[in-house]
């Protein structure tokens, strides 16, 4: 039988329509006797007097009315008593069976009740009954266990300080509104505070509790513990925002982080772009541990110098990018790059190495240089490779003009290519004095190239930029094939002990298939290579040491020598002559300029001369503009050198002109 239909049943058995009063049935009946019992005397008596007059007959005729009275009495009487008995019997069997209906419903209530605590106790749910004030009503042990309370009375006070943050109780103040107002919230995700301060994460479904007996609204909130599935979320998130190796957030977490700011409307911010300058340097030439080290103690320079406003995010590789919030002048992000560069700067050591660290920074500007995320970040990106193309350790702002400077670069690569396929290469020729005697010892060949609309370009500008387009391969095969043609010719005209210099930039020398055929027209020169130089910098070194190390003992193998350019300029050090099995080191211009300034810097360019010599390698000074510093060099027993003091490069005919020249006094002699 349903509960339902066992219930309507119960109702009906105390139906009240047949309800017995018993004062009023007992004194109804005991009237209703009592009037019929006296008018039954009164009118049989009149009527027996008056209607028989026979005595004997009357008397037997009251015998039988008197049985009458009782028959019709006992009658009424069994009539008016049997009724009630009968609603009476009803009621009883109808209260019998209410009990035993009853006595099952509560057997069955205290197995749901049972039931109802044993999932209150035991089910892994927090459930928590709280009123319109907030204030907790009840709470079930697993919420205790979750957060650490053993039902402790404190806990009920002031509850929502003990397990929520300062931040997460404004948040709950308003799951309270909206619980209110929508009477049902699902899905809804909180952070607590155990007692013993560790963080739980609860997903709740609540709802108001229809309680009629209670005038207080109540709510009951299920919540289950997330924390786990948080933690591992989390942790994913960490991964997926954070770079492993500095552990500050990567260039996901950084291009969020702008769309977060952008989207609140932030007043200005700066994007700042930073690339350490010559790092691969140091990967190649001290190993991948210390270029991490290296990377690691950047991100804590920068990490210690920003502030809360603002936000570090490393790239990947050797980038890295800074937002500097709420800055109102450029000045502020000005201070905050010397600050990092103070901090930076110092010399760092490492495993008996120090390093100055450089940085080159592009700065784009919110909202002047975009106002979204993409255009930000090209523009901070522009703007840092315009600082490394301008000679690296600097900051550029984002400008349009430096959008413009890459579209010259682009018409100039352009340019450039048509120069390769037309010949507008040229290449002049700078005498290298033997300096104790003044006579030509050889020749450098430098390029030259005649623009048809500019004119003379300075091989200066556009090397670099056939080194970023990759135009120098075709251009140095050019070089070397023109230049050792004309070798040739010397050679072939007496001159084999005239020497000829030639550049080879880094990107060829660590190029495979260029690099391969620059030593197939070496080889194919057929012809003495002792007095061909080929000149490298240590820029080479900076992009793959090992590799350049290999190639110059190649290059040596052929029978060339080779002479480290531009010493004294950049990264110049005196481990790269002892790690390059160099035989020429050639100083550069900005060195010799020193020797005129008396003191320390004169000292430090005699103890190097001194020290190369030591090492047992011919020296080229190079640029040499005046008679002092022809005269120190001299001195110095500096042996070979070039410069305007003596002559600029030369178109070949000049060349040939002055090696004639060269053979006119010897020839005289000999006519003598
Ligand atoms: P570099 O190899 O160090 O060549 C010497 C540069 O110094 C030349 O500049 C030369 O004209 C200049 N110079 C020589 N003496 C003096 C002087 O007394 N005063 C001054 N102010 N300058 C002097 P140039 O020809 O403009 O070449 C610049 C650089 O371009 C070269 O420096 C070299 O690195 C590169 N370069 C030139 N030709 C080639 C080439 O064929 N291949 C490669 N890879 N690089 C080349
Ligand atoms: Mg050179
Ligand atoms: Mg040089």
């Amino acid at each position: 039988m349903s509960k339902n239909k066992q219930n309507k049943e119960n109702t009906n058995l105390l139906d009240t329509n047949r309800k017995i009063n018993p004062l009023k049935d007992s004194l109804r009946i005991a009237i209703w006797y009592s009037i019929f019992g006296l008018l039954w005397i009164t009118i049989s008596d009149f009527l027996l007097y008056w209607l028989v007059s026979d005595n004997d007959l009357e008397l037997r005729i009251a015998t039988a009315k008197g049985w009458l009275f009782v028959i019709l009495t006992v009658v009424f009487i069994f009539l008016t008593v049997r009724r009630r008995i009968d609603i009476i019997k009803d009621f009883v069997d109808k209260m019998i069976l209410t009990k035993k209906v009853l006595s099952s419903t509560e057997e069955e209530l205290l197995i749901q009740k049972a039931i109802t605590e044993e999932i209150i106790g035991k089910a892994p749910v927090i459930i928590i009954i709280w009123d319109q004030n907030g204030e907790l009503k009840s709470v079930n042990p697993y919420a205790f266990e979750v957060l650490g309370y053993k039902d402790d009375l404190q806990f009920y006070s002031n509850w929502q300080d003990f397990i929520t943050t300062s931040d997460n109780i404004a948040n709950l103040s308003q799951v309270f509104k909206r619980l209110q107002v929508e009477g049902r919230l699902v899905n809804y995700e909180t952070e607590l505070i155990t007692k013993s301060g560790s963080k739980v994460y609860v997903i709740w479904n609540s709802g108001i509790l229809d309680r009629k007996d209670s005038g207080n609204t109540e709510y009951v909130s299920f919540g289950v513990d997330i924390t786990e599935r948080r933690n591992a979320e989390n942790t994913l998130k960490g991964i997926a925002y954070t770079d492993t190796l500095t552990g500050l957030p990567n260039r996901v977490a950084l291009e969020n982080e702008v769309k977060r700011r952008l989207a609140k409307i932030e007043s200005k911010f700066a994007l700042l772009y930073l690339d350490l300058d010559n790092f691969k340097y140091v990967n190649d030439s001290l190993g991948h541990h210390v270029g991490d080290e290296l990377l690691k103690y950047l991100a804590n320079c920068i990490s210690k110098v920003i502030k809360s406003k603002d936000y570090v995010a490393r790239l990947g590789g050797d980038e890295f990018a800074i937002i500097i919030g709420n800055y109102t002048k450029k000045d502020q992000v000005f201070d905050l790059i010397d600050k990092i560069k103070q901090e930076a700067g110092k010399t760092w050591y490492i495993y008996n190495h120090s390093f100055y660290i450089s940085l080159s920074i592009g700065v784009a500007l919110y909202p002047d240089n975009g106002t979204e995320v993409n255009l930000l970040s090209k523009n901070a990106d522009i703007a840092m490779y315009s600082s490394k193309s301008e000679g690296k350790d600097r900051i550029m702002f984002f400008e349009e003009t430096i959008e413009q400077n890459n579209l010259y670069h682009i018409e100039m690569a352009k340019k450039l290519q048509n120069a390769i396929e037309s010949s507008e290469f040229e290449l002049y020729y700078q005498p290298i004095f033997t300096l104790a005697d003044n006579t030509i010892h050889g020749f450098e060949a430098l390029l030259r190239w005649n623009e048809v609309s500019r004119g003379f370009i300075s091989p200066a500008e556009f090397i670099p930029l056939a080194e970023n387009t990759g135009q120098i391969y075709a251009i140095e095969r050019w070089v070397f094939q023109s230049a050792l043609s004309q070798k040739k010719a010397w050679n072939a005209n007496g001159f084999n002990d005239i020497t000829l210099s030639i550049n080879l930039s880094s990107k060829t020398l660590i190029s495979d298939v260029s690099f391969a055929i620059i030593e197939s027209y070496l080889k194919e020169f057929n012809d003495d290579l002792s007095t061909v130089v080929v000149e490298i910098t240590e820029t080479a070194l900076i992009t793959d040491m090992h590799k350049v190390i290999m190639r110059v003992e190649k290059l040596k193998e052929l029978g060339v020598k080779i002479a480290l350019d531009d010493f004294g300029t950049g990264y110049s050090s005196l481990t790269h002559i002892k790690l390059l099995p160099v035989d020429i080191v050639k100083l550069d211009r900005s060195f010799i300029s020193q020797v005129e300034n008396k003191g320390k810097d004169e000292m430090i360019v005699s103890s190097v001369i001194e020290l190369v010599k030591k090492l047992d390698h011919q020296l080229v000074a190079e640029g040499i503009e005046t008679q002092d510093q022809y005269d120190y060099l001299v001195n110095n027993k500096v042996e070979l050198g070039q410069g305007f003091l003596m002559s600029k490069p030369i178109p070949i005919q000049s060349v040939n002109l002055l090696l004639e020249k060269m053979r006119q006094p010897s020839n005289e002699k000999r006519d003598d």
